[in-house]
């Protein structure tokens, strides 16, 4: 039976990667409330946020300065547009500290609001530049399969999952994708981390060379997969792609989407994983999630190509209503201060050993094949058979049923396509907290694998 406000969002609401018709059964479970790491339902049930809410709210649910951060700057300035050359401190300020901590030389900074913004603007920007340079057939930009990139037409044909393209006549034209890096997959029976990225990168050659260079001007990755199963990367991995791209006058874009902020210990993920990116883009954590926001942080070379540009078509035909809103940038500026007086990214690196340990430890559970992370994300894959990585029927739902047993055990996490579960919670969890998430996990573990048995799969 669905309380009052759950029969109201049945009728009322689209909820986005849902099943539309099974979730007219099932309603939705109602928050009211965050403190810390923690959220509570609507009947007061507390839930450790294992996700972060969606891999966003790294200073968890209660931060006072981002409220207050935001409540000043609405009395002073609600809003200010920064188009046709109006400005405000905040965006400028915000700029000037993304350069200030960027992990490659960034000459400027443009705004919107969301991570399939800021790739949408990645994919007009790579165009525009090249045919400002004159060069109108170098468009194709590889991305690579299980990769996420947003939802917009152009960043969800960079995503290479089913589910975004499927029904929707994606992906475009000039949008390639390259094969998943995850090792434990997709590498051949004993071919090291190396040797596969090796074969990786080959193969990214391989296709360059058959699209032929001229014509490829882009490749975009996550430092870590987040939506394609919180895949962490085989050793050498970039730098063995970053070489190929620079060989063949490809620009590197890197989607910080998650990684970006500390999430694996640096500020940017790209730092942590020998990335050498051109582009950046941001959203999420930069301001916590508490406010929407997102960025693209851009090279000098592709500065001066859009300076040409729009010297020839006289004026740079891009941006929101919302690039560089004064809230969410005065949001973003106090989020950032915080991780820095708070040495949050630091705090990362030393709660790695004792998250990674415990993730580790999961291996020895009947139904996990592989446990593997980074920093503060991790990644778990569920299979019916561990040495032939032999997977259930995905009708069962195992995944799905895990969760279902970790939200009854009070913790949230996520489950992704091929079984595997997410976790990627607050950057500011506590060593007690990653032990709680940990122990409610186990136990969700223990039931679904007393539910497999029940159901005789
Ligand atoms: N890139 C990455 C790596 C993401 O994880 C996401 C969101 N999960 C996006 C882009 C899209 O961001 P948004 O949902 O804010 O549009």
């Amino acid at each position: 039976m669905l309380t009052n406000l759950a029969a109201r969002d049945v009728e009322t609401l689209i909820h986005p990667y849902t099943h539309l018709d099974k979730f007219r059964e099932t309603g939705p479970i109602v928050f009211e409330r965050g403190e810390g790491v923690h959220v509570f339902d609507t009947a007061g049930r507390p839930y450790l946020e294992g996700m972060a809410g969606l891999w966003c709210t790294s200073l968890g649910y209660s931060n006072r300065e981002l409220a207050e951060a935001a409540r000043e700057q609405m009395e002073k300035l609600p809003f200010q547009h920064i188009f046709s050359g109006r400005s405000h401190d905040p965006a400028i300020a915000l700029a000037e500290k993304l350069k200030e901590i960027a992990p490659v030389p960034i000459s400027k900074v443009t705004f919107c609001s969301s991570g399939s913004e800021a790739n949408d603007t990645q994919v007009k920007l790579a165009w525009y530049m090249s045919n400002a340079l004159g060069k109108p057939r170098k468009k194709k930009i590889i991305a690579r399969t299980k990769g996420y990139h947003g939802v917009t037409v152009a960043s969800a044909s960079l995503t290479g999952l089913p589910a975004n393209h499927a029904l929707f006549d994606l992906p475009i034209q000039n949008v390639l994708h390259t094969s998943c890096p995850h090792h434990y997959r997709f590498a051949e029976a004993g071919e090291t981390e190396e040797a596969f990225s090796a074969r990786l990168a080959a193969e990214l050659e391989e296709m360059i060379l058959r699209e032929d260079p001229d014509t490829v001007c882009a490749f975009i990755a996550e430092p870590v997969m987040g939506a394609g199963g919180a895949l962490v990367p085989p050793a050498g991995y970039f730098e063995a792609i970053g070489a190929v791209c620079a060989k063949y006058d490809v620009r590197v874009i890197a989607d910080e989407v998650i990684c970006g902020f500390g999430r694996l210990g640096t500020m940017f993920g790209s730092q942590r994983l020998g990335m050498a990116p051109h582009t950046i883009s941001v959203a999420k954590a930069i301001t916590s999630a508490y406010m929407p926001l997102g960025a693209v942080m851009l090279d000098e070379p592709m500065y001066q190509a859009m300076l040409e540009g729009s010297r020839e078509v006289g004026t740079f035909g891009h941006g929101f209503t919302y690039s560089g809103h004064p809230t969410a940038c005065a949001v973003a500026l106090k989020t950032l201060e915080i991780y820095e007086r708070e040495r949050i990214v630091e705090g990362v690196a030393a709660k790695e050993p004792h998250f990674l340990h415990r993730l580790a430890a999961l291996e020895e559970h009947p139904l996990v094949g592989e446990a593997r992370g980074l920093g503060l994300i991790a990644g778990i894959e569920l299979v019916a058979d561990k040495a032939t990585k032999r997977q259930y029927e995905v009708k069962a739902g195992v995944a799905a049923k895990a969760i279902a047993f970790c939200q009854e055990e009070g913790l949230i996490l996520r489950n992704l396509m091929g079984d595997r579960i997410a976790i990627c919670p607050p950057l500011i969890i506590t060593q007690a907290e990653i032990d709680e998430l940990f122990d409610k996990l186990g136990r969700a573990l223990d039931r679904t694998l007393d539910w497999i048995a029940s159901q005789g799969m």
